[in-house]
């Protein structure tokens, strides 16, 4: 969906606060929607050193704990269709984004589909059969399964052409840049998005559902005759995603693990587990591995809050788990609609 200009936001100066994928792309969609509001964007760090950019990109609701169904697919489903739309422009190549088949496998017992299923191309479940030779194959016994047709968005090629747009529309940039506390903003700015993933635990008093890490440890490899996902989705699994120039091998969910160095026995797991699924990764160069933190919480926390003694109007966009780029262009714009009502309400 485009985001059509709505006037009135004339000077209202907005800060964005994470460079993430989540921050850019709330900056991005705030810049389009609210003409003439000044955004601006504050960063400890950047692409290509923001967790999305160690990700396959990958467009899959992953580990969104209690994050209710109905918003998930609100923001997954407007996601996926605007990746579809950057696919089909002349730039995809740059943008990188790519369209794929992806297989899913799982050791639950078979249920309903997930609500956003009928807004994806292709969603199949898995029949017996079909699970029965794929668990011979990977000497794993599955007991359920999807197949569908998705798309991966590379956020080291994503954000910086949102960057790009983000600046061409007079975006300013402040980097490096550590935000020690949102109401030290006031005065300076309007409204904020705090779109700080990890980064909230320590600038929100969040006790009821504080965000903490999953960790996931990764490889790349060069392979560039793999076309297809395959994911294993149970504690244990491995998945193989491509990318345009690699191909990334995972993978593992530590929960509340804060280590980002890669470590010998995740290895092990990560490129063994992949050429048991695969057998011809075995001999495939390794080009890289990489550990990443993943902002969780029980559920995504995407709302408006009023700080107590303080008029900076404040949106709070974190903790997107394993699904930061599934989730991040639907929750950008749910991320502006939010905005726009708290800026009326202070005009009003
Ligand atoms: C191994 C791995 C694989 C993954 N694969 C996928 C995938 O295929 N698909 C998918 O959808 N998701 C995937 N994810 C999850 C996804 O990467 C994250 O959900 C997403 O990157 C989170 O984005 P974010 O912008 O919220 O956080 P981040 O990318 O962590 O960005 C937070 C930003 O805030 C800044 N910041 C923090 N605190 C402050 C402060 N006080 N002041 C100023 N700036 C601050 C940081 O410097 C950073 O720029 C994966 C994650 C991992 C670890």
């Amino acid at each position: 969906m485009e985001d059509a200009p709505v006037a009135g936001y004339e000077g209202k100066r907005i800060a964005v606060v994470g460079a993430g994928v989540v921050g850019v792309t709330t900056a991005v969609r705030a810049q389009r929607r609210l003409a003439g509001a000044e955004v601006t964007l504050l960063s400890e760090q950047l692409t290509p050193h923001t967790t999305g950019d160690g990700s396959a990109g990958l467009w899959e609701p992953y580990l969104l704990a209690d994050t209710p169904p109905a918003l998930v697919q609100r923001w997954a489903v407007e996601t996926y269709r605007h990746l579809v739309s950057l696919w089909r422009r002349p730039e995809a190549p740059e943008l990188g984004v790519s369209l794929v088949p992806l297989v899913c496998v799982s050791q639950q017992p078979p249920g309903p589909p997930p609500p956003w299923a009928p807004h994806v191309l292709g969603f199949t479940a898995l029949d017996h059969h079909q699970l029965g030779a794929l668990s011979a194959e990977h000497g794993r016994r599955y007991t359920s399964g999807f197949s569908m047709v998705t798309l991966t968005a590379e956020p080291t090629r994503w954000l910086p052409s949102l960057l790009e747009e983000f600046r061409s529309r007079g975006g300013k940039l402040v980097h490096p840049y550590s935000v020690r506390d949102l109401r030290l903003l006031e005065g300076e700015y309007d409204a904020v998005v705090n779109c700080a993933g990890l980064g909230a635990a320590k600038l929100v008093k969040d006790d009821d559902d504080p965000v903490f890490p999953i960790r996931g440890q990764v490889a790349r490899v060069y392979a560039p005759w793999i076309k297809h996902v395959f994911l294993e989705e149970f504690s244990g699994g491995n998945y193989v995603i491509p990318n345009i120039d690699s191909v990334v091998l995972g993978g593992t969910s530590q929960h509340r693990d804060w280590e980002c160095d890669v470590r010998p026995e995740d290895s092990e797991h990560v490129l063994g587990g992949c050429a048991r699924l695969l057998p011809a990764l075995r001999g495939a160069p390794l080009l890289v591995q990489w550990a990443g933190l993943r902002p969780a919480r029980r559920r995504v926390r995407l709302e408006a809050q009023r700080l107590p003694g303080s008029a900076l109007k404040v949106v709070h966009n974190y903790g997107h788990g394993g699904a930061g780029i599934t989730l991040s262009w639907g929750c950008a714009g749910h991320a502006v609609d939010l905005l726009q009502q708290e800026l009326t309400a202070c005009k009003l």
